[in-house]
């Protein structure tokens, strides 16, 4: 199976404190205002069939459905999916949630979706192009896909490794393996060998000082990708 154990284990230990807002997951919750509008503007939520590709404990995946969209998030995290299952329970929120490979549920519901999300999940799995691939497989025609990742270079090595994980402690020492880290022109050609065409590139950025995320054109550490399956 395309999942590394020590990724998910990760993620487990965590998974109780997904949807405290001050926890390790601080980052997730502070950028999800971000991504969320960006994803709404290039594909408006209401009404849409949407699937969020390691979902975790239903950060993006809940929001999402607060704009209208009928959502299913999936992961190989067990507890991740519990506390998620929880949550929407508590927020009256509906989401279907379920534990299952992206690779096995293109495999069942292709070409069912009109948005699919895969959001931090592409630098902890051991075969990203297949992930992509999954993706493009559950996107109906004309329907678009959103990936974000982090970069692979001496900058992003230095903030999002050394800076976010032992200088600011804003993240787990180890939760990031560099090696891991993608660049836009990797993720481009994943992209486009699964079918799907780039539609267009956005930078994430983290002000330390501010301590204030913002999106801009600085694609060197933080970047989505929003990509379409053409008609
Ligand atoms: N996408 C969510 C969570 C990101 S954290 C968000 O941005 O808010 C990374 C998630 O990827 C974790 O929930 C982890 O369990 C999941 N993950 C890691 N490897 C995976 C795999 N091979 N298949 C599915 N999910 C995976």
């Amino acid at each position: 199976m395309n999942a590394d154990p020590l990724e998910l284990q990760k993620f487990s230990e965590l998974a109780h404190r997904w949807w405290d807002p001050t926890s390790e997951f601080r980052p997730l919750h502070e950028i999800n205002p971000l991504r969320l509008e960006w994803i709404n503007a290039r594909a408006p939520l209401a009404g849409k069939n949407v699937i969020d590709i390691g979902c975790g404990g239903g950060i993006l995946s809940e929001s999402m459905a607060r704009k209208g969209a009928t959502v299913t998030g999936i992961d190989l995290g067990e507890k991740a999916l519990k506390v998620a299952d929880l949550h929407s329970l508590e927020s009256g929120v509906a989401v279907r949630y379920k534990l299952i490979a992206a690779e096995e549920m293109a495999a069942q519901e292709p070409g069912q979706y009109d948005v699919v999300t895969c959001m931090e999940m592409l630098e902890h799995v051991p075969d990203p192009a297949a992930i992509v691939r999954a993706c493009a497989a559950l996107v109906k025609p004309g329907g678009q896909v959103f990936f974000s990742t982090l970069n692979r270079n001496p900058k992003s090595y230095l903030f999002a490794v050394i800076g976010a994980e032992y200088i600011l402690r804003m993240l787990p020492k180890g939760t990031h393996d560099y090696e891991k880290f993608i660049t836009p022109s990797e993720l481009s050609q994943y992209i486009r060998s699964a079918g799907l065409e780039v539609a267009g590139f956005k930078g994430m950025g983290y002000n330390p000082l501010t301590k204030i995320y913002s999106l801009n054109d600085d694609t060197s550490v933080n970047y989505l990708v929003a990509a379409r399956r053409p008609l």
